[in-house]
């Protein structure tokens, strides 16, 4: 991609509602990680990324994660987005974010983590959920207790990646792994 067309949202392949959405944020023209994510994950590419904290990492991966849902026919009773966080901070914030870039499309964000009551996040889970921020231990036990299903999961993102396999989450992500379709991004 040129410069001149990472300039603006609109030329990232994003939905116009979107963009202006984006742009009516205050933002004004994307990041570098955002100019480079956006239209590869769009495309339907699987991608391995790094950028600095604040560089709008979790905007390039939940532009693309919102377009998909406004876009298409995606939306039903489990969720089609999955993003995996190692802490509960992480988490909020994402879902936070998710949330406000996917206001205009009523996009359906729930976090799930550990150290709240389960029983909430059940309860939550069954009003219904498009994207799903969530501790890879705390999902697990969610699936064991039969409150969520992964299985229309179309896209899964690892935020922070590194720090997930410093803590030691391989086994927990490995497992989660095998419960998504083969079929994902
Ligand atoms: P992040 O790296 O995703 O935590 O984002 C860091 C901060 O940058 C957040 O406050 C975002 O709201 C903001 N931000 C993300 N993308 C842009 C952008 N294209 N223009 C201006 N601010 C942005």
């Amino acid at each position: 991609m040129s410069e001149a067309q990472a300039e603006s949202f609109g030329h990232l392949g994003l939905p116009e509602r979107l963009a202006e959405h984006v742009s009516a944020l205050g933002y004004e023209a994307p990041t570098p990680i955002q100019a480079a994510a956006v239209p590869a994950m769009l495309g339907g590419a699987d991608l391995l990324c790094q950028a600095a904290t604040g560089t709008g990492k979790t905007a390039a991966f939940a532009l693309p994660m919102i377009a998909a849902i406004a876009e298409g026919d995606l939306r039903g009773d489990t969720p089609v987005g999955l993003v995996l966080a190692p802490t509960r901070e992480l988490c909020v914030q994402v879902s936070e974010a998710v949330h406000r870039y996917g206001r205009p499309f009523g996009i359906r964000t729930l976090p799930v983590y550990g150290g709240q009551p389960i029983g909430r996040q059940i309860f939550a889970l069954k009003r219904g959920a498009d994207i799903v921020v969530a501790t890879p231990g705390r999902l697990l036990d969610l699936v064991r207790h039969n409150a969520v299903h992964l299985d229309a999961v179309r896209t899964l993102v690892l935020d922070e990646a590194d720090r997930m396999l410093d803590i030691g989450f391989l086994p927990d992500l490995q497992r989660i792994l095998s419960y998504l379709p083969k079929q994902r991004q």
